[in-house]
C-alpha cells in the first residue's frame, strides 16, 4: 500500500490525498450508520486528467475506486464495499465552465452541488427546472445523474435530472476519455445535442450508480424561471392516501403541467408536528393528511386558469385550504420561495436523536401506492418480533411509512417509503445487535417492494446486491450490464462489488 500511495502522490498535490485514519473513517459512509466500509485511501482529484491518470494506476494494482459526490446516497453507495479501495471525492471539481445564454445550456464540472449551480443561474434568470433531489443543499450533478435523481423541485413538470442532460464527459475505468452525443464529433465546438452521432452513450452512465464510467463535466439544458407563480396547501378529508392519488391522477389526465405535487401521509404529519418540523400545522384539530401544489406561468391569465383547474381538483375532493402565508399551514410557500424542496428531508431525518431512516425510496405508478402502502403496514405486523427487540434495545418502535409522496414526470410517483429506526441511540450500546436486525428488516423491506413491482434508481451498496441475490432482475437485462462492465472495466474496479461484479477480487 505505501508503495501505491506514492504513485497516487505523484498525480495529485500532497494536500489532496490521505490515509490518515480520521480521514479514511469520515468516508466510511454515507446516509446510513448501518452500511460502512472503510477506505485505504482518500482523493480529491482537481481535474479530468488526474482522475484518468488516478484510474490507470488502480487498473494496474486492481484496486476498487469509489467516486463519490455529496455522499448523500441512501443505500451506501458512494462508500467502499468492505473495508477497501480508493475513495475519488469530486467535490472540488465543483466549478461552472460555461453559460451558453444563447442556446440555454450549461457546463459544468460533474462535483458541483445542485445548490450552487442554481444559485450561479439565478443571476441570469435561469433554473436547472428539476432541482436535482431533495439532498441539493450538498449532493452533486454527478451524483443525481448516477442516480436519475428526481424530487428536489420541479419534477412534475420536468421529470429526473437525467432529463436535461446534453452531454457528458466521462473517464473510463481503464483512464480513457470520451465525450457523448455531439461532442462526439470532435469537431463540434459547445454542446448542443444529446441524440445523434451514434446511440445515446450519454444514457449508458445514467443512472448507472457509479460503476461504469466518472462523470467529469456535464451540460445541462437549462430553464428561464417562469415570472410568475402559485403554491397552495390542502387539508386532507379521511382516506387521504386514495383521494390524494385521485387527485394526481386527475392532474395529469386534465395535462396540468404542475411543477410540483406532493402527498404527506397523516403518520407523518402527526409525528411531524409532535416533533416540532412542522409549526405551520400545530393548529389543526384533525391530524390528517396534507396536499400541496405548486404551479407556474408566464402570464397572469395562463395562471389564474391553471390554479382554478388545480382548485377544482382539491375542492372538488373535499380538501380545505390553508391560508397564503407559511404561518397558515401553506407549506407550498416555503417550498417553491425558500427553497423547502431541498430542506423538507434533511429536516425529517433529523427528526430525533439517533434517528435512521432506513429506505426504501422508488418509484411506482400513481394508482398502485395507496395498494403499496397498505401492503407496508402488512409487512410492519409480519416483522412485530424484529421491531419489537429494537424497541427493547432502545425505547423506540420503528415506524414503518412513507415520507412525502412526490408526483414525478409521467404517471408515477417518488415513494419515499421505508421503516426508522435507531441505531445510534443515544448511548451507543448494542449498536451492532441493532445493525444486525436493521439490514435484516431492510432486505425484507426491499424485497417486498421489489416483488411489488417498484422501479429503484439508487441502489447503493445494499440493494444493488440484494436485487441480483433475490433474483430481481430479468436475466436477459442482468446480463447485458454484465457484458457491458467486463468491456468497459474488465477487472471491475469501479465500484467494487455494486450489482455483485467483483471482478478477480471476489469478497
Ligand atoms: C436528506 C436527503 C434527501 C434526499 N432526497 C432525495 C430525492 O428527493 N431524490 C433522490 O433521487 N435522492 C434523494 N436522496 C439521495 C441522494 O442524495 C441523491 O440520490 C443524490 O443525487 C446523490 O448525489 P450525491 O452527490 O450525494 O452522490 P453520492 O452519494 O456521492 O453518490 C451516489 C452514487 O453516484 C456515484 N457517483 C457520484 N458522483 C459520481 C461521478 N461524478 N461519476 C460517477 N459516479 C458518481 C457514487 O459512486 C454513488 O454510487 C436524498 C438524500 C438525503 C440525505
Amino acid at each position: 500500500m505505501p508503495e501505491l500511495y506514492q504513485k497516487l502522490e505523484r498525480i495529485v498535490s500532497k494536500n489532496r490525498i490521505s490515509n490518515d485514519l480520521y480521514v479514511r473513517h469520515a468516508y466510511s459512509r454515507n446516509v446510513t450508520s448501518n452500511l460502512q466500509g472503510v477506505p485505504d485511501i482518500v482523493i480529491r482529484p482537481k481535474d479530468t486528467q488526474e482522475i484518468s491518470e488516478i484510474l490507470k494506476i488502480a487498473n494496474e494494482e486492481n484496486i476498487a475506486v469509489i467516486p463519490r459526490g455529496g455522499g448523500d446516497c441512501e443505500f451506501g453507495g458512494s462508500k467502499p464495499i468492505g473495508d477497501t479501495g480508493i475513495v475519488l471525492d469530486l467535490k472540488s471539481m465543483n466549478k461552472v465552465l460555461n453559460l451558453d445564454t444563447d442556446n440555454l445550456i450549461v457546463t459544468i464540472e460533474a462535483g458541483i452541488s445542485w445548490s450552487k449551480l442554481n444559485d450561479y443561474l439565478c443571476h441570469f434568470g435561469l433554473y436547472t427546472g428539476c432541482m436535482g433531489p431533495g439532498s441539493g443543499l450538498t449532493s452533486s450533478v454527478g451524483g443525481g445523474l448516477s442516480h436519475h435523481s428526481v424530487g428536489g423541485g420541479g419534477c412534475a413538470k420536468y421529470g429526473p435530472c437525467t432529463n436535461q442532460l446534453i452531454s457528458l464527459e466521462v473517464v473510463l475505468a481503464t483512464g480513457e476519455i470520451i465525450e457523448t452525443g455531439c461532442q462526439a464529433n470532435k469537431y463540434s465546438k459547445l454542446p448542443f445535442n444529446r441524440f445523434g452521432n451514434g446511440p445515446d452513450l450519454a444514457a449508458l452512465f445514467c443512472g448507472d450508480n457509479g460503476i461504469y464510467g466518472v462523470k467529469t463535466k456535464v451540460s445541462l439544458q437549462v430553464f428561464p424561471k417562469p415570472e410568475f407563480a402559485d403554491y397552495k396547501t390542502f387539508l386532507m378529508p379521511r382516506n387521504s392516501m386514495e383521494i390524494s392519488a385521485q387527485m394526481m391522477s386527475e392532474i395529469r389526465q386534465k395535462g396540468i403541467d404542475v411543477y410540483d405535487t406532493m402527498y404527506f401521509m397523516d403518520l407523518i404529519v402527526s409525528i411531524g408536528i409532535q416533533y416540532g418540523m412542522f409549526p405551520m400545522w400545530e393548529h389543526l384539530k384533525r391530524k390528517r393528511g396534507v396536499i400541496f401544489y405548486t404551479v407556474e406561468a408566464n402570464s397572469e391569465t395562463e395562471l389564474k386558469a391553471k390554479v382554478a383547474q388545480l382548485d377544482k381538483i382539491m375542492l372538488s375532493k373535499k380538501a380545505e385550504e390553508f391560508g397564503p402565508e407559511i404561518s397558515d399551514g401553506n407549506i407550498a410557500k416555503w417550498h417553491y420561495e425558500e427553497q423547502g424542496h431541498w430542506l423538507i428531508a434533511h429536516n425529517l431525518w433529523g427528526l430525533v436523536p439517533g434517528f435512521d431512516p432506513v429506505d426504501a425510496e422508488c418509484h411506482v405508478p400513481i394508482n398502485a401506492y395507496p395498494k403499496i402502502m397498505k401492503d407496508l403496514d402488512q409487512w410492519d405486523m409480519e416483522h412485530s418480533e424484529d421491531m419489537q427487540k429494537i424497541l427493547e434495545i432502545t425505547g423506540m418502535r420503528p415506524i414503518t411509512g412513507t415520507g412525502p409522496i412526490i408526483l414525478t414526470e409521467g404517471n408515477n410517483v417518488e415513494l419515499t417509503c421505508g421503516f426508522t429506526s435507531f441505531p445510534s441511540y443515544y448511548n451507543g450500546e448494542k449498536h451492532e445487535n441493532i445493525k444486525e436486525i436493521n439490514v435484516k428488516l431492510w432486505k425484507s423491506l426491499l424485497e417486498r417492494l421489489v416483488k411489488q413491482g417498484a422501479m429503484f434508481y439508487m441502489f447503493g451498496d445494499i440493494l444493488s446486491r440484494h436485487m441480483v441475490d433475490i433474483q430481481g432482475y430479468q436475466k436477459g437485462y442482468y446480463e447485458l450490464m454484465r457484458k457491458i462492465k467486463d468491456a468497459i472495466d474488465p477487472k471491475h474496479i469501479l465500484s467494487r462489488g455494486k450489482y455483485n461484479f467483483w471482478g478477480t477480487k471476489r469478497k
